[in-house]
């Protein structure tokens, strides 16, 4: 008789393995399934974020800003370093003691939560069975109350631009370069484009980004994005957009990307080249016959606002599944999934999850931009309050970018904050936190902010939405 579990998670990435460690908080016998592989062939828990994403590239990020400092910033201050160097074996050996640091704090999560880890492949199979293959090949069923899937997303490839995993590469790789290519080509100007194009830059490369639509950030508000095309472009970042890419091809160690433009048909040639032109749902050998799971027309498994699946006991959690493809989205299905399960009440709220780009500046937002809140007719009012008036923003060095607020007139509920700036994926939080209270501009207004911080903008974007400013001229 196959072994039985209350819960069978497969995949353990941040919406899969929050899941498991919940279910088995919830006193629930489960076991987690999970087939990740790195690069040099070890095994891991975390999925892409931890391995591959979010995790990596921000060890990148930091270190890259850091360099980039060095050289640019710390005269200013009075330091004198003598001749900055980069040794980037050092900086990627960092990189993956941070990424190995992360992913056996996972597995120790797991372990001592109770849960069952199993590293190979799942397939669901009808009746809540799960087949599963073991590194060695080796097959066994288990049988779950309840299934949750998590099985992530993949990159998408370009058809005229296929990976070759050495000059053509995906986002993964594209963190583990083990030499700073000269000429970086980027295709997407999206979250990964930026923030990969801006660790290559920083650490030497040139980089053009290649982007198929006009409009740039085109996701963000409208304000925001300007200003940091601005920013992107004052830093060297070489951002063409409305270039449609024919196609890229690899000869003597260079890669000759075809694009056309307004202009007409164009070229580079560059060392590599990234396509981050975003990602899709992953459930590769996922579902055996007949199970009665359902995918939508782009590939995801169809669920409901609880992530059930519509099949009894299965449920599915994380990039699999509609909504942003970020790492706390997944992590709350996958929390609400394990307490539903339990019978305890959960939910996830879809309208205030925040999305930041970890690039310098930093962006980020939650809500409604100002061309939604118009378009849906509301009657809205705006605060914009500018980094160079805040005090702790210019003794850091950083007197850029701004928070802007959207509340609605009428009720004074905030409906968006977007911020572009230092920290601005840490600011967020109170805004997040505030949306999800309902709170109004009045409350931000009241609540009193340490000075000298960078939150006093978030603040004073508060007041500005009033013409109550105190720290800048009301406009
Ligand atoms: P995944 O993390 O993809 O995990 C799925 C796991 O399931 C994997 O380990 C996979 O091997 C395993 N699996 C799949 N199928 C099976 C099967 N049949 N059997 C067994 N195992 C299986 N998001 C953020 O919020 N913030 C960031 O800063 C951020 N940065 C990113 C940077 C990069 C370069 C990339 C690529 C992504 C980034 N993301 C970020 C997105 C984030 O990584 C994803 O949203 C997140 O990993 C999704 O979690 P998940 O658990 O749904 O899937
Ligand atoms: P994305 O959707 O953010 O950006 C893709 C970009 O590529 C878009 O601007 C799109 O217009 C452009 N594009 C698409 N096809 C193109 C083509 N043929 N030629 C030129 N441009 C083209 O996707 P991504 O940057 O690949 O990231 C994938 C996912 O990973 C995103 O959904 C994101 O949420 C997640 N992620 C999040 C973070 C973060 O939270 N900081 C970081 C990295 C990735």
């Amino acid at each position: 008789m196959a072994d039985s579990f209350d819960v069978i998670v497969i995949g353990a990435g941040p919406a899969g393995y929050p899941a498991a460690i919940r279910a088995a908080q919830n006193r629930l016998k489960v076991a987690i399934v999970d087939e990740w592989q790195n690069h040099d062939g070890s095994r891991a828990y975390g999925g892409t974020c931890l391995n591959a994403g979010c995790i990596p590239s921000k060890a990148m990020l930091e270190s890259s800003e850091l360099f980039h400092r060095a050289q640019s910033e710390f005269a200013l201050h009075g330091i004198g370093v003598g001749e900055i160097s980069l040794d980037l074996a050092t900086m990627q050996k960092r990189r993956a003691t941070v990424v190995k640091g992360m992913t056996n704090g996972v597995q120790l999560l797991l372990k001592s939560a109770g849960v069952t880890g199993l590293q190979g492949h799942g397939r669901l199979l009808p009746g809540k069975r799960v087949e599963f293959t073991a590194q060695d090949g080796t097959k066994k069923e288990f049988i779950g109350k309840h299934i949750v899937l998590a099985s992530g997303s993949a990159p998408m490839e370009l058809r005229t631009a296929p990976f070759d995993g050495r000059y053509i590469v995906d986002s993964w790789s594209a963190v583990e370069f083990e030499a700073v290519p000269r000429r970086l080509g980027v295709i997407g100007a999206g979250v990964i484009g930026l923030e990969l194009g801006s660790v290559w830059r920083r650490l030497g490369s040139e980089v053009i980004v290649l982007e198929a639509l006009e409009n740039f950030l085109a996701m963000a508000d409208a304000q925001l994005a300007r200003e940091a095309l601005r920013q992107f472009k004052k830093q060297g970042l070489d951002i063409r957009l409305g270039a449609k890419v024919g196609g890229a091809s690899v000869a003597n160690g260079a890669v000759t990307v075809k694009y056309g433009d307004k202009q007409g048909e164009q070229s580079i040639v560059v060392d590599k080249l990234v396509v981050a032109i975003g990602r899709r749902p992953y459930t590769q050998g996922l579902l055996g016959e007949g199970t009665g799971v359902e995918l939508d027309e782009r590939g995801f498994i169809k669920v409901d606002h609880e992530c059930r699946t519509g099949v009894d006991g299965v449920w599915a959690v994380g990039d699999v599944v509609r909504g942003p493809m970020l790492a706390h989205k997944g992590k709350e299905e996958g929390v609400m999934v394990a307490d539903l399960i339990a019978g305890h009440f959960s939910e996830v709220n879809y309208r205030v999850i925040p999305s930041v780009i970890y690039t310098a500046p930093e962006i980020a937002w939650v809500g409604q931009t100002e061309e939604q809140a118009k378009a849906a007719g509301r009657p809205y009012k705006m605060g914009v309050f500018p980094f160079t008036a805040n005090g702790r923003a210019r003794a850091m060095e950083a007197p850029v970018g701004f928070v802007k607020i959207v509340a609605d007139s009428k009720t004074d509920e905030i409906l968006g904050v977007h911020i572009i700036g230092a920290m601005a994926g840490e600011l967020i939080a109170e805004a997040v936190l505030a949306m999800e209270y309902s709170a109004s501009c009045e409350d931000l207004q009241r609540t009193i902010h340490a000075h000298p911080t960078l939150s006093e903008a978030t603040h004073e974007a508060a007041l500005l939405a009033d013409k109550r400013s105190i720290d800048t001229i009301n406009r």
